[in-house]
């Protein structure tokens, strides 16, 4: 019996996401031991997460043989308080990512059509297509969102566009003028998904207010995380704001007890750990200067990036991401379904973290 014929054509048709390397399976695969392995693959932060989310996960541990609360309730209360929202207008995911297959569940179908970037996060079109929809990618500008075009390319059939702002994985950003007058022109039946997973990264000149657009643009969906900024990606937890009506239908589609306890206790947590989030910010932003100025030494280009990554063109990309491997340096290759074959995707690390990967991917580049 060949059982992939039973699932529909467009679920056979998906080409599986593929996360970065474990640092277990480098060492297994490469005879390395872990601790000389350092993992710049996953965009995680280096400073671990905080003390305070470390010990509201020891304390929850307490009723782990309980179900979570199934509506999160005292984290959305939070959230609620911090974004001055109603509750009913945040819905939890086990992962922004979760939520980003809960709005495709909701609103796409095989007669629907999703619009999203080249170069973009590649869990947009593997979420349309898991649902049949059509994906309508459109061309990138400078690696980043060419925000004309798509409004141009959106169909009657269109319910979703998806955008990341900061991009992943390109780090690119779309200023918040533009993207404030893309909204304004969007017809108000096509959902955009804000995709604000580095969001917490962005330097203080560039930041504003979008979950006070959301009173403007009923159609406007933010996502967040946990994972990145609060050191919380092991858990998976992160957040979506948005129009009461659209958070209704993402719950119908929600699984019961889709985030954790530990989870909701330490993102809780995590939200008040405001000096924890000051060090990420800044030890990223040192980062982001340390590989920057690296790169212009190696004569490398690279894309300007305000999240937590640094993309660097390389040449071949998957030949100098095996060599660093070698090294015991984990990066990501930005070919496949990113298209960007020549580049390769570096995490910002600690700053030893950061000079041990510029050694390395100099002697790679001589090899
Ligand atoms: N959006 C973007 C742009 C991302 O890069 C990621 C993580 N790689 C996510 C969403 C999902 O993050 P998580 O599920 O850990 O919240």
């Amino acid at each position: 019996m060949d059982f992939t014929a039973l699932a529909p054509s467009h679920v056979r048709a998906i080409a599986p996401y593929q996360p970065g390397k474990p640092i277990s399976e480098v060492a297994r695969e490469l005879g390395l031991k872990e601790s000389d392995i350092i993992k710049l693959a996953s965009n995680e932060n280096p400073l671990g997460c905080g003390e305070r989310a470390k010990q509201a996960m020891r304390e929850a541990i307490r009723d782990i043989h309980l179900y979570p609360d199934g509506n999160g309730y005292a984290l959305k209360q939070a959230l609620a308080h911090r974004f001055k929202l109603p509750l009913d207008a945040i819905v939890l995911g086990n992962g922004s990512n979760d939520l980003l297959e809960y709005l495709a569940m909701a609103f796409l179908t095989q007669e629907s059509s999703a619009v999203y970037s080249q170069h973009c996060f590649a869990v947009y079109p593997l979420a349309a297509q898991a649902r049949g929809a059509h994906g309508i990618k459109v061309p990138a500008k400078d690696y980043g969102h060419d925000l004309d075009a798509m409004l141009e390319a959106i169909r009657a059939d269109t319910r979703i566009v998806f955008i990341a702002n900061p991009n992943n994985p390109t780090g690119t950003f779309v200023p918040y003028a533009e993207l404030k007058a893309f909204l304004a022109r969007v017809s108000q039946a096509v959902i955009v998904v804000l995709d604000e997973a580095y969001n917490e990264f962005l330097p203080e000149e560039l930041r504003t207010d979008t979950v006070a657009w959301l009173k403007q643009f009923p159609n406007l969906v933010l996502t967040r995380t946990f994972a990145k900024i609060y050191g919380l990606a092991g858990l998976r937890i992160g957040y979506m704001l948005g129009n009461a009506q659209i958070c209704d239908m993402v719950n119908r589609v929600r699984a019961p007890f889709n985030v954790n306890s530990i989870a909701q206790a330490a993102a809780l947590a995590a939200l008040d750990d405001i000096e924890f989030v000051r060090r990420s910010h800044a030890n990223n932003l040192a980062g982001m200067a340390q590989l920057s100025e690296g790169c212009r030494k190696l004569k490398l280009e690279f894309i300007p990036s305000v999240a937590n990554f640094l993309t660097i063109r390389v040449g071949d990309g998957q030949a100098v991401f095996q060599k660093l491997l070698k090294q015991g340096v984990i990066v990501r290759p930005t070919g496949g379904p990113y298209e960007m074959p020549e580049h390769l995707r570096v995490t910002i690390g600690l700053p030893q973290e950061n000079a041990r990967f510029l050694e390395a991917l100099q002697l790679a580049l001589k090899a």
